[in-house]
C-alpha cells in the first residue's frame, strides 16, 4: 500500500537516512512494515530561530489497512496523468514546432515520442555554436540577432537560470519535471520545493533533448527562421522560412517573449492577437552572506540550507501597483540579455552550484493595456522597446555595459541612492569569464 506522509521534521545537520523509519513510527508502524520510499518534497523552513528541514514522504508498507491506520495526511496516490488519444485524419504533412525553447522542445519531444515524426524549426544555432556567438557578444558587445542569450537551441531557458518551480497544479508539470530528469536534471527537481538545474546542466539537458527528438523520428533544423505564415481558406497551408518554403498543416508557434517579428507575421497572416499584462521593471543585487544571514542565522553556510532565496511584496498605496520580485537567483550573476540591438535588457542567472559571493532578483510591478497608450494587439511590444532603449542609452549606449568604466556603468542605467559597490558582473571576469571566446569552463561555455 502507497501512502503519503507529510511535514517530516529535520535538522540541517541530519543526512535523511532516517527518514523511512520516522515516517513508520509516524504511521504508527513496526520499521519492518516499510517497503520504499520516495521524496515528495523537501522544503527548508526559515520562518522560525530553528531553521528546519521539512520532508513529505510516499511510503510503501506491507501487512497493513488504511483504515486502520487514521493517519492525517496519509493518503492513496493516483498520479492521474492521460494524454490526449490520437486522432483518426491523416494530417497530411508532419506537424511542424517553432522555436526550440523549453515550450518547442518538449511538445517536439512529446509529438516525436507519440510517433508524429515533427518537424522543429529553430532560428537560432544548436546549444554548441550557440556559446560562440555569445563569447562575441561579452567580449566585442556584438548582438547576433539570430543567436544570443535568447535566441537559438533551448531558447531563453538554456542561460536561465533553472529554477523550475511554478504555482501551476497541473498534472503535466510533473511529467515535465521528469522528462527533464530523464534528460539529465537533477532528480531532487522531483521534490525540492525550490527546484533548481542551473545553466551548466541546462546545456546538456538541451542536448539530451535533442537526440531524444531525433531517436523518436523527429527532425531539428536550426539557423532556420520562420517569416511568414501562408493560409488557404483560412487555414494553414505552408511556412515560409529563410531556408525555404515548408508545406505544414498543423504548426506549434512556440517562439516566446523575444520572437517579436513572428507576432508581427501571425497578426499580417490575420491570426487573432490578445494583449496580455506582463511584468516590468529591475534587477536588484546583494551579497549572498548578508542573505544567507537574513534568512538562516547562525546555520548560514550549510551545506544542506544552500543559498537563501527570498521573496517580497510591497503593497501598493492609494491604488498604486503593488511591487514584488520575482526571479530571486541566489548565488547568481546579473546578465544582459537583449534580442535586439540598440535594447538593453537584464536577466539573472547561476550555475548548479550557486556559488558566486552575490543573490540578484527582478524587481517588478505589472503593467497592462492600460498604461501602453495604444489600442494595437502588439502595443506591449513598443512599450518595451520604448524602455528597453531608454535602458541602452542611459547605459552608455551599449546592450552589455562595460564593467569597469563609469560613464558606461551599469549602473548608470538606474539612478541608485546608495554608495557604489561590487556588483557580479564587475567580478564576473573572475567568477564566470563567460565572455571568453576561448577557453572558458564557465557556465556560458559550450557543453
Ligand atoms: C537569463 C534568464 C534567466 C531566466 N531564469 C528563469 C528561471 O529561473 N525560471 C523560469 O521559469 N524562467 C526563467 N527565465 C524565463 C524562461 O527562460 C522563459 O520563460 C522560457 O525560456 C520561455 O520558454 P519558451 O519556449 O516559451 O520561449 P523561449 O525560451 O523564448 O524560446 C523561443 C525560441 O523560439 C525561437 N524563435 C523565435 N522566433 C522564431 C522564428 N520566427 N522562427 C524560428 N524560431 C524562432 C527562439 O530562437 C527561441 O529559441 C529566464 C530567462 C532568462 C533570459
Amino acid at each position: 500500500m502507497l501512502l503519503r506522509v507529510h511535514d517530516l521534521v529535520l535538522d540541517p545537520d541530519e543526512d535523511g537516512s532516517s527518514l523511512g523509519e520516522r515516517a513508520c513510527e509516524r504511521l504508527g508502524l513496526p520499521g519492518s512494515a516499510l517497503r520504499s520510499y520516495r521524496i515528495l518534497r523537501r522544503s527548508v523552513d526559515a520562518r522560525r530561530a530553528r531553521v528546519r528541514l521539512l520532508y513529505a514522504l510516499e511510503v510503501e508498507v506491507e501487512g497493513v489497512r488504511a483504515e486502520g491506520l487514521g493517519e492525517p495526511g496519509g493518503a492513496a496516490v493516483d498520479e492521474g496523468l492521460r494524454l490526449p488519444p490520437h486522432g483518426h485524419e491523416p494530417m497530411g504533412a508532419p506537424p511542424v514546432v517553432v522555436g526550440a525553447g523549453p515550450a518547442g522542445m518538449l511538445a517536439a519531444w512529446l509529438l516525436a515520442r507519440e510517433g508524429y515524426r515533427p518537424l522543429l524549426l529553430e532560428r537560432g544555432l544548436p546549444v554548441e555554436r550557440r556559446s560562440r556567438s555569445l563569447g562575441r557578444f561579452f567580449s566585442r558587445r556584438e548582438l547576433d540577432p539570430e543567436s544570443n542569450l535568447l535566441f537559438g537551441e533551448g531558447g531563453a531557458g538554456t542561460y536561465s537560470d533553472g529554477k523550475v518551480n511554478t504555482g501551476s497544479r497541473d498534472p503535466r508539470v510533473a511529467l515535465v519535471y521528469r522528462i527533464l530528469v530523464e534528460h539529465g536534471a537533477p532528480e531532487r527537481i522531483l521534490y525540492d520545493a525550490r527546484p533548481h538545474i542551473g545553466t551548466d546542466r541546462l546545456k546538456r539537458v538541451v542536448k539530451a533533448l535533442r537526440s531524444g527528438i531525433e531517436t523518436a523520428g523527429g527532425e531539428l533544423r536550426f539557423g532556420c527562421r520562420v517569416d511568414s505564415f501562408e493560409t488557404d481558406r483560412g487555414r494553414l497551408s505552408a511556412l515560409r522560412t529563410s531556408g525555404g518554403r515548408v508545406e505544414c498543416r498543423v504548426a506549434i508557434v512556440a517562439t516566446g517573449h523575444s520572437g517579436r517579428d513572428t507576432y508581427e507575421a501571425l497578426r499580417a497572416a490575420g491570426a487573432r492577437l490578445v494583449p496580455r499584462p506582463f511584468q516590468m521593471g529591475l534587477r536588484i543585487e546583494h551579497p549572498q552572506t548578508m542573505l544567507d544571514r537574513c534568512q538562516y542565522g547562525r546555520r548560514a553556510g550549510h551545506p544542506a540550507l544552500g543559498a537563501a532565496s527570498y521573496r517580497l511584496v510591497a503593497r501598493g498605496s492609494r491604488g498604486g501597483p503593488d511591487v514584488y520580485t520575482f526571479c530571486m537567483c541566489p548565488g547568481g550573476v546579473i546578465l544582459p540579455t537583449p534580442s535586439e540591438p540598440g535594447g538593453l535588457v537584464t536577466n539573472g542567472m547561476s550555475a548548479s552550484t550557486r556559488n558566486t559571493r552575490y543573490g540578484n532578483s527582478a524587481l517588478v510591478a505589472t503593467v497592462g493595456p492600460e498604461d501602453f497608450g495604444s489600442d494595437s494587439p502588439l502595443a506591449g511590444v513598443a512599450f518595451q522597446r520604448h524602455w528597453e532603449r531608454a535602458g541602452f542609452l542611459a547605459g552608455g549606449g551599449t546592450s552589455a555595459p562595460r564593467p569597469s568604466s563609469p560613464r558606461t556603468s551599469w549602473r548608470a542605467a538606474v539612478r541608485v541612492d546608495c554608495p557604489p559597490a561590487p556588483t557580479s558582473w564587475d567580478s564576473g571576469r573572475r567568477t564566470w569569464r563567460p565572455w571568453s571566446p576561448r577557453g572558458s569552463r564557465g557556465p556560458l561555455a559550450a557543453p
